[in-house]
């Protein structure tokens, strides 16, 4: 059984005291906190079998290859893959974008084809389609939103035509907390034989993902806002797919044979895995998932929706702030904006009183133009959050705004 008390006493930073206060932290969309039990495995692959993978044929080596595999079939379980080659390990999504934009967006591009992506999407999934379509002189359509911050879909499906290649789209905006409704987005773009990726960095750690059952043909997302550690992530892309892709990095295990004439590359998925990779990184995310998993979509959802329907409702009493998104379906992000007050001297204020938010565009710049703002002050809630940090941070507002305003 979940209990709140429980599952806080696993995050010891939660009990951490921030100018004086305990903290409270609301940015989860830009990092979460990790569990004693990551924090654990962490620990334990320097204490006990640090060695590099893949590679030796001594009993440290063999310990880290089998750890760091095995996390590969949890990666694997858990977005329900059909093989375990279709998960590669990466840097985080940021990493994963490039290599599709690099690896399949350099293969199939051509002059005159169109990558369409949206105006709510974080900068990680816009300026590696940039690159890649002004190196192929391919163009790039961006699928509008409404004020809201929906996506338009008689607009968007109007783009998608015989052109158009690649869809690249999030999930979950980090900015809004839209959810979009991706599956009848790839169905469409299937009809037209186009691929399409889903950012899912803000999607993973709070709603179940299957890919077989979405049927996208990439997905990327990041170890450190699942509870697992940085510096490391996850690109699914459909086997059949990544075995026609060529490799973007050259190095150490994902070559086959290397002579000076020639050289063979690996199969998958170490053919995307050049260099030594981030071991303890791979193990602390597999550890990660399993407390996701024990803890449990129904509860982490049921948890994070009322702290999003109670600062919904909470914020919405502060005179003169402005909620940024208000999609029909949304996630535990709220972006603010409160009027003739700057949104860093907003942050800055609740960090005094140990309340930690984000403030600042959250890398979606064209957003921002969009919605005509430089910025939001934006609070994002994860499953270990409670309703009484969420009427600390209204109360820390109500102050702020009285002052500031
Ligand atoms: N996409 C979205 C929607 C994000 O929120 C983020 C991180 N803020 C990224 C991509 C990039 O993730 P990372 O920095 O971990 O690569």
């Amino acid at each position: 059984m979940n209990n709140l008390d429980n599952i806080r006493n696993d995050f010891p930073i939660l009990s951490k005291k921030v100018n004086g206060k305990s903290l409270v932290y609301f940015d989860n969309g830009a990092t979460t906190q990790k569990p004693n039990s990551v924090i654990q495995v962490i620990s334990d692959y320097y204490k006990d079998y640090n060695s590099n993978v893949h590679r030796g044929v001594h009993q440290l080596s063999q310990l880290a290859t089998e750890k760091y595999e095995n996390a590969r079939i949890v990666l694997k379980q858990f977005i329900n893959a059909s093989y375990k080659e279709e998960v590669i390990f990466t840097k985080g999504t940021t990493e994963a974008i490039n290599i599709v934009a690099s690896s399949y967006g350099r293969k199939s591009l051509s002059k005159g084809d169109e990558v369409i992506i949206s105006a709510m999407e974080h900068h990680s999934n816009i300026v590696p389609w940039q690159m890649i379509c002004e190196e192929k002189g391919a163009k790039l359509i961006i699928a509008p939103i409404n004020n809201d911050g929906d996506l338009i879909m008689d607009q968007l499906f109007d783009l998608i035509n015989s052109n158009t290649k690649i869809i690249s789209l999030t999930h979950v905006s980090n900015t809004l907390g839209t959810i979009n409704p991706i599956q009848e987005i790839i169905d469409t773009a299937h009809s037209y034989n186009a691929v399409v990726l889903i950012d899912a960095a803000q999607s993973i750690q709070h709603l179940p993902i299957d890919v077989q059952q979405l049927n996208c043909d990439f997905l990327a997302f990041s170890g450190h806002k699942m509870y697992g550690p940085t510096g490391v992530g996850v690109l699914f892309g459909k086997k059949r797919i990544l075995e026609e892709m060529g490799p973007i990095q050259g190095g150490g295990d994902m070559i086959k044979e290397v002579t000076f004439n020639k050289t063979t590359y690996n199969d998958l998925p170490y053919k995307f895995e050049a260099g030594t990779p981030n071991i303890v990184g791979v193990i602390g995310l597999a550890e990660a998932i399993k407390y996701i998993q024990k803890t449990g979509f129904d509860f982490i959802q049921k948890q994070e929706s009322a702290l999003l329907m109670k600062a919904t409702h909470s914020l919405s009493e502060i005179d003169g702030l402005r909620i940024i998104g208000n999609a029909k379906q949304k996630s535990s992000v709220i972006s603010f904006v409160v009027d003739g007050v700057h949104p860093f001297d907003i942050g800055t204020l609740l960090d005094q009183l140990g309340i930690a938010i984000r403030t600042g565009h959250h890398c979606t710049q064209p957003l921002m133009d969009y919605f005509k703002i430089p910025g939001t002050a934006r609070a994002s809630f994860s499953f270990y959050n409670s309703e009484d940090e969420v009427g600390l941070m209204v109360e820390g507002l109500k102050k702020a705004v009285k002052m500031l305003a």
